[in-house]
């Protein structure tokens, strides 16, 4: 970085950065859905808890979560979590791990009973159960029969029912909550055990150090690296960040989810839950083209397949609008009675962000960046792992990470709409759960290592100072107008290798960054260039991730190697970086192909079709 005007002070940790002291039994970074089933679970476990969050605990992306939660609970036709199981394997494309999917689909059903009794107010059928809606890739009988009715709402409210809901509970169970903290750097000793975590404190500047037996990142997704993304700007891959500069690899970047139905132009989401409630999609002759795509399940294909069909149909220049450059998403053959009921959210943002009203007229979509399944490496206690010699899957000591930010891997390839929310609360649990085994209440802890806020001292004290010549807005921009156009929902060697020599130049311009702001209170200017320096990293796994995988899987299409390609690549990419020579490295590790018990046969991969 060049030397900037208010020369930075080499006393790092002395008098520039006073340090705070805290000691807890468990830190959990994040307060959306994961992070606050943790943080419920460690505390009922009587641990003493803390939860950091750079934002208000109720205004993480969570809350806009729209369409449900899956579960197979049967209250609206037949369904068990085999079944969940069978469909969440398939839609991951087999790249998800199928102990962990026999985790988490066995015990959704649970999670969601526990979330009913907290108090979310889940939408009731006649009978007084919870109301349940058909989502993509959902189906019964092991994909032979109808689709099932398994997505569990709240209206189309449902992330903020349970982000509400699960706050709540953990007030109620003496959480000590660090609001408006943001995390910057892990504590991680000579013996590569997670020891704590150094955060600044957003509204006056005072640096503080949280020691504790266990850390959990629960810190979400990175969906701000691209120009277009359904996620909140707060979406930045923070833990990601810390993960790759702790010299930790990160799985699977390469799968990056583009949703069928964002608003066309601002990007905000329109729930699957309106194709689940009858909804569809016709291109500019007026075709519902899903019908040629996924003849059995049609607008209720998963998503990677939805965005593909749309791409097609533009670039075949069956696109509607002027530009001939989007889709229409009907809902206007809906009962109004029903789209106030299931779906008022998003009928109100289709009207302020379309100008559209949707009993009348269709909504202009195009496919938008909405989930990474790719992230941190985790087994299902959501413990990180590492991979040392040829054991791809050994416990980083005193580190977890759930959520979005974590690759457990249920999603493989590929998510299905309504998994992430079961996929929060299923790991929040089962980490409290583990936590509870390997964390002792009030055990004494060594004294951190003298240096332990070095590395987070020295990058805020080097952003604050950096006086190069292009501003972090504009670095940004540029990193996300490369994601968007060199590694979107189809892909070729030419396209991408382009990507990451641009990425790359972004990655090197970093050195070269600008922020104005030398304050340490409330300088947005500051955090922003904490959360590209997060997100630029993570940009360059995916590129290079992307660019490696020579085969279609799930949401990575090449066109240059269309074919699913199992003898070569059925693995997990494991990347690491390496920050100072901006190098990637990439590594592997097999997928699981084995269940957690006997009740379930492994799920012999076969062709993806619907
Ligand atoms: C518009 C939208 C609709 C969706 N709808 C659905 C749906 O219907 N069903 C479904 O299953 N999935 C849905 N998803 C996906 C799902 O909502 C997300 O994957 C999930 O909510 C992520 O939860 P999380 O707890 O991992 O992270 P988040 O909810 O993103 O929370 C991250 C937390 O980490 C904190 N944090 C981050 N960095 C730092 C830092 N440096 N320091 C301190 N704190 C930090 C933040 O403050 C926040 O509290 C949707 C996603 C979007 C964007």
């Amino acid at each position: 970085m060049a030397s900037s005007d208010a020369p930075a002070n080499p006393a790092l940790g002395g008098k520039a950065y006073p340090i705070v002291d805290h000691t807890f039994d468990v830190v959990v970074v994040g307060a959306g859905g994961a992070g606050l089933r943790a943080t419920v679970g460690c505390s009922q476990a009587g641990l003493r808890t803390a939860c950091i969050s750079k934002v208000f605990p109720t205004r993480s992306h969570t809350v806009a979560a729209q369409g449900g939660v899956a579960a197979s609970l049967a209250n609206m036709g037949p369904d068990n979590w085999k079944w969940h199981m069978y469909d969440t394997v398939k839609g991951s494309d087999w790249l998800g791990d199928q102990d962990a999917i026999e985790y988490l689909c066995r015990n959704a059903p649970d999670a969601v009973y526990e979330l009913e009794h907290w108090g979310v107010p889940f939408s009731r059928t006649a009978e007084g159960k919870i109301y349940q809606r058909p989502f993509g890739g959902m189906t019964t009988d092991f994909g032979k029969g109808p689709p099932a009715q398994r997505t569990c709402a709240a209206a189309d409210r449902t992330g903020h029912a349970m982000l509400h809901t699960l706050y709540g509970q953990a007030l109620k169970n003496s959480t000590e909550f660090f609001i408006e903290y943001f995390a910057i750097d892990l504590i991680m000793d000579a013996e590569g055990k997670c020891r704590g975590v150094v955060c600044l404190k957003l509204d006056d500047g005072t640096i503080h150090r949280f020691r504790s037996q266990l850390v959990i990142l629960a810190t979400g997704g990175y969906g701000r690296a691209y120009f277009s993304a359904t996620s909140a700007h707060t979406c930045t891959g923070d833990g990601g960040g810390m993960i790759l500069r702790a010299g930790l690899p990160i799985q699977d970047l390469e799968f990056v989810q583009f949703h069928p139905t964002g608003i066309y132009g601002a990007g905000c989401l329109i729930t699957e839950g309106a194709r689940g409630e009858g909804g569809y999609l016709t291109n500019a002759k007026g075709e519902r083209f899903m019908e040629r795509y996924a003849p059995s399940v049609k607008d209720l294909a998963p998503r990677d397949m939805v965005s593909r069909a749309m791409t097609m149909e533009i670039r075949e220049g069956r696109g509607v609008g002027k530009n001939a450059d989007h889709i229409y998403l009907h809902l206007d053959h809906l009962d109004p009675a029903i789209l106030h009921e299931r779906l008022p959210g998003i009928s109100e943002s289709a009207k302020i962000f379309a100008g559209v009203d949707v009993t009348r007229e269709p909504i202009p979509v195009l496919p938008t960046v909405h989930y990474n399944m790719g992230g941190i490496q985790t087994n299902y206690h959501g413990e990180v792992l590492t991979k040392k010699g040829d054991n791809p899957d050994v416990v980083v000591p005193g580190l977890m990470a759930l959520g979005e930010a974590a690759c457990v891997s249920v999603h493989g390839a590929n998510r299905l709409g309504s998994n992430s929310l079961i996929d929060l609360v299923v790991f929040g649990r089962a980490a409290g759960l583990q936590a509870a085994e390997i964390v002792k209440p009030g055990a004494k802890q060594p004294e951190l290592p003298a240096n332990s806020a070095e590395l987070a001292l020295s990058r805020l004290d080097r952003y604050r100072h950096a006086n190069g010549a292009t501003p972090t807005a504009d670095l940004r921009l540029r990193m996300q107008k490369v994601m968007q156009n060199n590694c979107a929902v189809y892909r070729t060697g030419e396209v991408l290798q382009e990507g990451c020599r641009l990425i790359h130049d972004v990655w090197s311009g970093r050195d070269d960054i600008k922020v104005t702001d030398r304050s340490l209170i409330w300088n947005s200017d500051l955090i922003e260039t904490l959360e590209f320096d997060n997100l630029i990293v993570q940009a360059v796994v995916t590129m290079v991730g992307a660019e490696n995988r020579k085969e279609s899987r799930g949401a990575h299409a090449r066109e240059d190697f269309a074919q699913r390609d199992d003898a070569n690549w059925m693995k997990h990419t494991l990347a690491t970086i390496d920050d100072d020579a901006k190098k990637v490295s990439i590594d592997y590790r097999p997928v699981h192909s084995y269940t957690m018990t006997d009740e379930v046969s492994y799920i012999e991969p076969k062709a993806r079709v619907y």
